[in-house]
């Protein structure tokens, strides 16, 4: 498949009742808000999306939650900057899609953590090299049909070989986002993981660096999320609720109303802790010894985990999107391994607020 132009790519997905977004050019990080939504300016003033005017006023601001399916704002975004990729926000576009990676690491050791939530048989274990040979053997032990043909649902390649399966959820239904690279997250299986809720995946189409995100076999929509594999998400932890999350109120902490209120000192000491956290992961970069990275983007996700669950930045989005710029600023090469330390350690952040007499 050619490179589609990015406009035509969100027109599509805007058809088919998806809400898009904009990805930096040829990479997979969402664009940069405005300097005062922007968590590593120092104009940043925290504040939580829903109180962002910036997406009342039609600017792309904390990447996904800024997604729309109309399509006069989407001609605005991308005529004036075609070089953009495009984001799916999986959530409100009701879907999910598992991600089957291909990454060249080792299975693991121990065979029963391949599919840890599932009895599988190991001779079927033993065939798997990547997470497109896990999906297929849970297929196979769940007896349902082989969606990785693209025959039977939109199913993507991506430039590293993986793939993504794409479902329609169920209207009642409301599906998270796999929280771990690791198995100690909520993870379908080793090498696979899900988008839904407060995720989203980059479209059928858009050209990253690495190449494009190609579809493939004919089918080139979603199926509804089949029983089987419904079951088995279930199991894995990833049903958030039965019903739709009703006009969701954000969870607010008590500390965190201190931090919506917080006064100019407050906002100055969430700035130059963010600051110094993420310039201590960027700054890797100068340095000629290799040592050190791993741990100082897991010390900045806690950190900055502490702060999202403090109400200083306003999503765990922008936190991502910050740390991942900083983190590959200084190991470009290690986009995986980051995204992972990024998740476990902004989760495990996220369970102690920060607040400055914590420090
Ligand atoms: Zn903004
Ligand atoms: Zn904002």
């Amino acid at each position: 498949m050619r490179a589609a132009n990015s406009i035509d790519i969100a027109r599509w997905c805007a058809r088919q009742g998806w809400p898009v977004h904009p990805l930096q050019p040829m990479g997979k990080i969402p664009m940069p808000g405005c300097s005062r939504c922007r968590i590593s300016h120092p104009d940043h003033v925290p504040h939580s999306v829903e109180e962002c005017g910036c997406l009342s006023r039609r600017l792309w601001c904390h990447g996904f939650h800024a997604a729309t399916r109309e399509p006069s704002l989407i001609d605005r975004w991308w005529s004036g900057n075609p070089h953009m990729g495009v984001g799916i926000s999986t959530g409100p576009a009701e879907l999910l899609v598992v991600d089957l990676d291909c990454h060249a690491d080792t299975p693991p050791s121990e065979l029963s953590d391949v599919l840890p939530a599932f009895s599988v048989p190991e001779e079927l274990l033993r065939t798997v090299r990547n997470g497109i040979d896990a999906f297929r053997v849970l297929t196979q032990t769940l007896d349902g049909e082989d969606f990785t043909d693209g025959e039977h649902t939109l199913a993507v390649r991506t430039p590293s070989g993986g793939m993504h399966l794409y479902f329609r959820t169920p209207r009642q239904t409301t599906w998270r986002c796999s929280t771990g690279g690791n198995l100690k997250g909520v993870a379908l299986g080793w090498q696979l993981d899900v988008r839904a809720h407060g995720g989203y995946i980059i479209a059928p189409g858009t050209q990253v660096a690495a190449g494009i995100y190609e579809p493939v076999g004919a089918c080139r929509r979603p199926a509804r999320l089949p029983g089987w594999l419904a079951g088995a998400l279930e199991r894995t932890g990833h049903l958030l609720t039965a019903r739709p999350p009703a006009q969701r109120r954000p969870r607010v902490p008590n500390r965190a109303r201190m931090a919506t209120t917080s006064s100019a000192t407050t906002s100055v000491w969430a700035a130059k802790v963010t600051a110094t956290a993420l310039s201590d992961v960027a700054d890797c970069a100068s340095r000629s010894e290799g040592t050190g990275w791993n741990a100082k983007v897991n010390r900045a996700a806690f950190t900055l985990g502490g702060l999202v669950a403090a109400g200083f930045i306003a999503s765990q989005t922008d936190a991502e999107t910050a740390l991942l710029e900083a983190a590959l600023h200084a190991r470009p090469e290690r986009e995986r391994q980051a995204r992972s330390i990024i998740q476990s350690g902004l989760v495990a952040g996220q369970r102690q607020p920060l607040t400055p007499k914590d420090r």
